[in-house]
């Protein structure tokens, strides 16, 4: 397998906002794949290409406790109704914090599988959640964007001085 790098925020090209997949071909299914198994590694239980700086509408979920029930989605639509309900919520390109976003409770996925066959489901809970995670990503929005400015300029900051420390 190829462990794909993933971007950490403030990196701007988490900013991208991808452009729909229009050949179903062998490369999508091996960049699928990869995507999927760096999520695994991660571990995560959601990755979207835009974090591994690919500008695709590509995303991985699988919030199954035994990690068996992956979900590759491409060209995603939601359309999101029901309650607002309250999660804490953590990401792969935002390492270390992790804080409380509201999200819709259902969601009615749209998407194609690696071949182009058409998808349909309806999500709830924290499957519903992790896809409109997801799916801000591949617009490049991060979770961060709904907190106070105030908390966001401390988590950036962190982050920055994360980063920094790293690469010395
Ligand atoms: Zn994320």
């Amino acid at each position: 397998m190829t462990r794909l790098r993933i971007l950490h925020h403030p990196d701007p090209r988490l900013r991208t906002k991808a452009t729909p997949v229009e050949s179903f071909d062998v490369p999508l299914g091996v960049f699928a794949k990869n995507l999927l198994e760096t999520m695994y590694a991660a571990p995560g239980i959601g990755l979207a290409a835009t974090q591994v700086n690919v500008h695709k509408r590509v995303i991985v979920v699988d919030v199954s406790e035994e990690k068996n029930q992956p979900h590759t989605l491409i060209n995603p639509t939601l359309k999101t109704y029901g309650n607002r309900i309250k999660g804490e919520e953590g990401c792969l390109s935002v390492p270390e914090i992790y804080d409380v976003v509201e999200r819709f409770e259902h969601v009615d996925v749209t998407a194609q599988d690696i071949q182009g066959n058409t998808i349909e489901f309806t999500a709830q809970g924290m499957l519903a959640i992790c896809i409109q995670h997801e799916c801000d990503h591949l617009d490049g929005k991060l979770f961060v964007d709904y907190l106070s400015s105030l908390k966001r300029g401390r988590i950036t900051k962190k982050l920055r001085a994360l980063s920094n420390s790293r690469e010395r």
